[in-house]
């Protein structure tokens, strides 16, 4: 009797968090790494599926079903992760490590730590009288674009994860350096738009014994990407970026604090000399613009050949209030050099944003009072894309928490999301499950 009650209250967040960390989930086998997590929630008597979009790619959807009083809250988190060759890893990516207080592993702040905060929270609901439905979704593919994931659900089984609200990656909370304390708590409430763009420049090839003494598509296409890469989008603050900034005005040192602090006062507008001292840190400069940057290259197929097309993909993150088109139009101008064709690569919907205020942040700050005390809590523009852009695309009000506390020294050396030696702080793993509890608790109240 002893035994089964411990087994019932021992928090199993780590435990499934070192199950998905264990299974290489790049660009496949989710279904493999999900298997577990469907034996647990069948074993506590939540229904739950386990559908493959493809073989091997698994999204696991389970329901905790409530009074029906409110339309449901989704839990999303992916269960795919990006590769690791290349990087200088310090520990075997797919073998979760502790070391010095950290965990590390691919996927441990993206995103199988959410995963697991969720499974212990869902697993916690049973048998407790929930104002909605409480709908758990483990996806594949979120890396890749959410083909075989997010954007599949929706199309084939909407049915299995419509919901009013949902909580997924994105958010942040952020500990100090030290690792004793939480900082603030970030909730992201939009998103920049994802679209890459591809330029070719077409030559005649040839023997490169005889280069072209007029053209060279190369040459036209270098000339094109340096303008591209001198070229700076106007900086403007949206109303979503605005509390962050004034956040960072108060942690940053001089002159970037005081460039932030009038940055806020301005806002949207801010002043040649603020623009220059913010944009020299690569981080914020991402707050107040759209970038582009060129991030692969292609020309001929052997070293003695003459290319006879020479191209760029161009990766460009627009801000909510700017689309794809203008973009594009304005790279054109850039360029000004008709030889030099531009278009768009796949589209991946667009960012998109929800309400500042409403009942998830309500939650949020709650949550955050309740653990936490008074550290500020403020809503934030996401550099990078989430599968929230497909759900607030279907009308989902999808918002970004954050179960996987880190500092801002980490994500600055590197430490963070898709680098190498990932790592969150082992101590604040399970208050971060704790934060996601008190949020979904508010919410089915
Ligand atoms: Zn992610």
């Amino acid at each position: 009797m002893l035994i089964a009650l411990l087994l019932l209250t021992a928090p199993v967040d780590r435990d499934v968090l070192l199950e998905l960390l264990s299974v290489n989930t790049v660009r496949g086998h989710e279904a493999d790494a999900l298997r577990p997590v469907l034996e647990r929630f069948k074993a506590a008597g939540i229904p739950a599926q386990l559908l493959e979009s493809e073989p091997g790619r698994g999204n696991l959807i389970a329901r905790i079903k409530g009074t029906g009083a409110r339309k449901p809250l989704l839990l999303l988190a992916h269960i795919d992760v990006v590769p690791v060759e290349g990087q200088k890893w310090n520990t075997p990516p797919f073998t979760p490590t502790e070391k010095d207080g950290y965990l590390y592993a691919r996927g441990v702040t993206d995103d199988k730590a959410m995963a697991s905060a969720i499974v212990d929270v869902a697993l916690g609901l049973a048998g407790q009288t929930l104002s909605r439905d409480v709908i758990v979704a483990l996806t594949s593919g979120e890396e890749t674009g959410g083909f075989e994931g997010v954007q599949w659900l929706l199309k084939n089984h909407r049915d299995l994860i419509d919901a009013e609200l949902a909580l997924n990656e994105g958010g942040d909370v952020v500990v100090s350096d030290d690792l004793s304390r939480i900082e603030a708590v970030k909730l992201q409430v939009a998103e920049k738009t994802y679209q890459s763009f591809r330029l070719v420049v077409h030559g005649p090839g040839g023997h490169s014994s005889v280069p072209p003494m007029d053209r060279d598509p190369v040459l036209q296409l270098s000339r094109a990407l340096v303008k591209l890469g001198a070229h700076r989008f106007p900086a403007h603050v949206l109303p979503e970026v605005r509390a962050e900034l004034s956040q960072a005005a108060r942690t940053e040192k001089p002159p970037l604090s005081a460039a932030l602090a009038n940055a806020v006062r301005t806002a949207p507008r801010v002043t040649p000399a603020d623009e220059k001292v913010i944009s020299s840190d690569r981080i914020l400069n991402s707050r107040i613009r759209t970038t582009c940057v060129t991030t692969q290259l292609q020309a001929a197929p052997a070293d003695n050949v003459l290319p006879t097309t020479a191209e760029a993909v161009v990766n460009c993150r627009i801000l909510p209030d700017t689309t794809p088109q203008q973009v594009g139009d304005e790279l054109r101008k850039v360029i000004g050099d008709p030889g030099v064709e531009l278009s768009p690569l796949d589209v991946l919907g667009a960012g998109g944003e929800v309400p500042l205020t409403g009942a998830v942040p309500d939650a949020v700050h709650a949550a955050a009072r309740k653990l936490w005390g008074d550290v500020p809590v403020f809503p934030s523009l996401q550099v990078g894309a989430t599968d929230s852009r497909y759900l607030r695309e279907a009308g989902i009000l999808a918002y970004g928490v954050d179960t996987a506390p880190t500092s801002l020294e980490d994500t600055r050396r590197g430490f963070g999301a898709h680098g190498a030696n990932e790592r969150a702080p082992v101590k604040w793993l399970h208050p971060g499950t704790e934060f996601l509890r008190e949020v979904v608790k508010e919410l089915v109240k």
